[in-house]
């Protein structure tokens, strides 16, 4: 007779060790943008109770009966690449955290997945090889991931397993928390024996493409979803990838989460990862010439028409102050438009000087990166000026704060600018509506912003154009300056990797 022996723990006895850094690096950029921590305690207390990552893992632990131990959570400095230092300064509370708490039942880490410092390329590869040295081979160590991770060898090797968001604009960073600590939970209790598995189509997708509502990725979600449905299977995640980092493979990984069974995962994430290659083609992204944007906007018989300038996305990196868009309307005489955001502190300094009412002379935005425009030389009336502070009215962070800085809301020949202090993707509606405008009433809103808008905007738009421009955040993969990149991968190198499907046709 075999007896199978299962370590059964009591629920109380389960210690959890929790602390996270939180990092999409646009490695092309240099620009400086401070981070934020918090310790201990403390980062319990602000985000219990909330709709966060950490949220949903001191909601499970405490249904669970299971105890979290805090160390520090938070982002290091930078846009670009982390700067040592502040990434040090996280880490290193982290693990020193992990080894004052040994022995523990399991690491659970709050990574983004889109990260590197100044040293390494893969920020969270590093981060759970330095746990692992401290926790040892057996011990789970887990985390959720934003959709935008890009998986390397060193987070394969590293981590236990991972649960990605299954959405973008993410609206489940809360949902896929919750499912990765409920998963670790089970794993400890014996109760589920978690095997991953990897597998990349050698594919980069532009965040513009990326958006889960909508083909092509529409049907790459529901595929994962239907493998997940599926005995034995625990959990799929499509990582979309964070192309803007010049890593060895900044694409696409599918990771699937099998119960004991490691030819399962591998052989689920090898059909999910051959379903997305084959519809690589309509992955390309298929954006508008601004002129074109321009006239189709114009001929719509009513507004909202939003164009999106992704390219200039400052949640991706990019300043957000590019100025080809604004003098593409202005040019052509666009009135009864908007613009959510222009980024330019000076420019917010001389509104304010100039004072509410009043009309003033400057040049606006195009001080940070010279290809996305020259700044822009304009007369406007300050219609408002603002602290720029409002609470988002959702759906994506619902009821949290944001500050834009101070802002003014300049009018340009009928185009109301909305210079702000700080970068903010309009993801709320709030934005317009805390400065006393009614986004709904405009002809025209341009917003600085890839894909998060469209979960307020979409249900207000007439149409929604996204257009062709230069910048970080675009589409124009090829252009970029790559070194690391392992070459060839579509679509960088799409006509090598294509043409057999294109002579097909
Ligand atoms: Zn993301």
């Amino acid at each position: 007779m075999i007896l199978l022996m299962v370590k059964i723990q009591k629920e109380s006895d389960i210690r959890l060790i929790g602390g996270g850094i939180s990092h999409e690096s646009c490695t092309f950029i240099t620009r400086f943008i401070p981070g934020n921590m918090l310790a201990g305690q403390e980062a319990l207390d602000h985000h219990r109770g909330r709709r966060t990552n950490l949220s949903a893992m001191i909601d499970v632990c405490e249904r669970e009966g299971v105890g979290l131990i805090p160390t520090v959570y938070g982002s290091p400095d930078s846009r670009g690449r982390c700067l040592n230092e502040s990434y040090y300064s996280l880490l290193n509370p982290i693990l020193e955290g992990i080894e004052g708490a040994m022995p523990v039942d399991g690491v659970l880490l709050l990574l983004h997945g889109g990260g590197a410092t100044e040293d390494e390329d893969d920020l969270e590869g590093h981060v759970l090889e330095q746990v692992r040295k401290i926790v040892g081979e057996e011990t789970p160590v887990v985390t959720p991931l934003d959709m935008h991770a890009n998986i390397g060898p060193k987070m394969m090797k590293n981590g236990t397993f991972f649960c990605g968001y299954d959405t973008y604009p993410h609206v489940d960073g809360y949902e896929r928390s919750a499912e990765v600590t409920q998963l670790l939970i089970d794993t400890i209790r014996g109760k589920i024996d978690p095997k991953i598995a990897y597998a990349q189509p050698n594919m980069i997708i532009t965040p513009v493409m990326q958006k889960t509502g909508y083909h092509p990725m529409k049907a790459v979600i529901e595929k994962a979803h239907e493998i997940e449905a599926e005995p034995g299977v625990l959990s799929a995640t499509v990582s979309a990838g964070y192309p803007y980092a010049d890593v060895p493979y900044p694409g696409v990984t599918m990771m699937v989460v099998a119960d004991g069974d490691e030819d399962l995962a591998q052989r689920k994430a090898d059909e999910l990862s051959r379903f997305c290659w084959d519809l690589r083609l309509d992955f390309l992204a298929r954006v508008v010439p601004m002129e074109r944007a321009l006239d189709m906007a114009l001929a719509e018989p009513e507004g909202p028409v939003v164009l999106t300038d992704q390219a200039d996305n400052p949640g991706g990196g990019p300043p957000q102050d590019g100025t080809l868009a604004l003098k593409a309307m202005l040019d052509h005489g666009v009135t009864n438009a908007c613009l959510a955001v222009l980024r330019d502190p000076e420019a917010v300094a001389k509104a304010i000087e100039a004072g509410v009412g009043n009309t003033v002379t400057m040049k606006i935005g195009g001080k940070t990166e010279p290809w996305v425009g020259d700044p822009l030389e304009v007369a406007g009336t300050v219609r408002l000026i603002s602290d720029g502070r409002y609470v988002s009215s959702g759906p994506m962070g619902r009821g949290s704060e944001r500050s834009m800085g101070r802002t003014a809301v300049l009018n340009v020949k009928g185009i109301d600018v909305i210079l702000t202090e700080r970068s903010q993707q309009a993801t709320s509606l709030a934005l317009y509506r805390s400065l006393g405008l009614e986004p709904t009433e405009y002809k025209i809103l341009l917003v600085k912003s890839c894909v998060h808008y469209r979960a307020a905007h979409e249900p207000i738009a007439k149409k929604i154009i996204e257009i062709d421009l230069p910048g970080w955040h675009g589409t124009r993969l090829a252009a970029f300056p790559w070194t690391k990149l392992k070459r060839p991968v579509f679509p960088v190198d799409a006509d090598a990797l294509s043409i057999s499907e294109l002579r097909k046709e």
